[in-house]
């Protein structure tokens, strides 16, 4: 009997595993693999100050190449419950969709490669040409700090090797076949703090008010970064908060703060754009605002996974399966793809991502069997 993707995922949606509990999930499809002849590892990881975190790496064969197959199973909370029309950890299955938390990213995505693994492997008699193995993280929708990162190192430390990678998470916008995420931008957050004199508002003159300064620096730093590159979109600085905290009416302030967060293209690295934020200050303030940056640390570098022979035959199967050529994204958020990218060429395909995070996320059947089609397509592919 093939492995059927709509069971795995309903399964999978059945355990609370809300970030960054483990719920049974990680347990369920250790439990599945095992059976079908993966070697299977667990691994905790914990560090002070974050949740301590249960991930899963499974690998079927021993040759080379190796197929790397990414993801994770913890959830973002449902909120309310009583406003979902299907409780959302049943994975109930009402006109022709598969619902609850999770079933677009990425417990969908998960059960659709687990399938097409399974189903290789059962028509190779248990004997990939080749290696397929499973990199399955509790701590992504979280902090992203004792998953994929840690993970990745684990396995090298046990000498695991990745020739290629495709990361599940929901990549198609409108369509299934629509979008593959060929890398991302990077993210960093910063604040700019600007130092002034605290006076009676009556008194400007014996006072200095850091939100004249302020608002110079902030209009500088507005300035476009760059103009896009070959695989991506322009930069951007965006205000999330400008704070000066002041309840009182007649009372100039003595400092105010502004954060951002700046996304930005392989036009920059990290360095280089606190760098050209810091002149961009410099140059504006002209040496009449006290002004100083924190930077928080990042650990959402950007990416590209260069068109090839991998992404060929990705586009290919795709093709094969909808009859939809993909285009190549660098668009939305950050993901565990940055990690991965450090170890193998990574590519992102799942879903059609447009009910993730909502209430009612939900995955149509068909989509959850034509995705299994394609990685199924991609398996066979890769190993020729
Ligand atoms: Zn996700």
């Amino acid at each position: 009997m093939p492995a059927d993707p709509v069971t795995i995922a309903r399964e999978l949606i059945r355990c609370r595993s809300v970030t960054p509990e483990e719920g049974g999930a990680l347990t369920y499809l250790q439990g599945l693999l095992t059976q079908a002849g993966f070697e299977t590892h667990r691994a905790v990881f914990a560090e002070p100050g974050t949740a301590a975190v249960d991930n899963l790496y499974a690998r079927a064969g021993k040759a080379k190449p190796n197929l790397l197959f990414a993801g994770h199973t913890d959830v973002v909370p449902a909120g309310n419950e009583a406003s979902w029309s299907h409780p959302p950890f049943a994975g109930e299955l009402a006109d022709g969709k598969l619902y609850g938390r999770g079933a677009v990213d990425m417990k969908g995505g998960i059960a659709c490669f687990a399938a097409a693994a399974l189903d290789y492997l059962g028509a190779k008699g248990g004997e990939p040409k080749g290696s397929i193995s499973l990199l399955v993280t509790g701590d992504e929708e979280s902090v992203a700090v004792n998953g994929t990162v840690k993970l990745l190192k684990w396995a090298a430390e046990h000498g695991e090797r990745f020739d290629h990678c495709i990361l599940g998470e929901p990549s198609n916008v409108e369509i299934l076949g629509d979008t593959i995420k060929a890398g991302r931008r990077g993210s960093l957050n910063g604040t700019l703090i600007v130092t002034g004199r605290q006076g009676h508002v009556a008194y400007p003159e014996r006072a200095e008010n850091p939100i004249r300064g302020l608002t110079t620096l902030m209009t500088a730093l507005r300035a476009p970064l760059d103009e896009g590159s070959e695989h991506f979109a322009p930069s951007n600085l965006e205000f999330t908060s400008v704070d000066v905290g002041n309840a009182t009416v007649n009372l100039i302030p003595g400092e105010a703060r502004a954060r951002f967060n700046i996304r930005y293209n392989d036009r920059h690295s990290q360095t280089a754009l606190k760098t050209l934020i810091e002149r961009r200050a410099e140059a504006a303030a002209a040496g009449h605002v006290r002004y100083a940056f924190e930077w928080q640390p990042s650990n959402a570098d950007v990416f590209v996974t260069k068109p090839g022979p991998f992404t060929e035959l990705a586009i290919a199967a795709i093709a094969e399966v909808t009859g939809r050529k993909p285009q190549l994204s660098t668009s939305g958020g950050t993901s565990d793809a940055r990690f991965i990218t450090d170890y193998c060429p990574v590519l992102e395909f799942g879903l059609v991502g447009q009910t993730m995070h909502q209430v009612d996320e939900s995955a149509p059947v068909k989509d959850l069997s034509t995705l299994t089609a394609i990685y199924r397509r991609i398996i066979e592919k890769y190993f020729g």
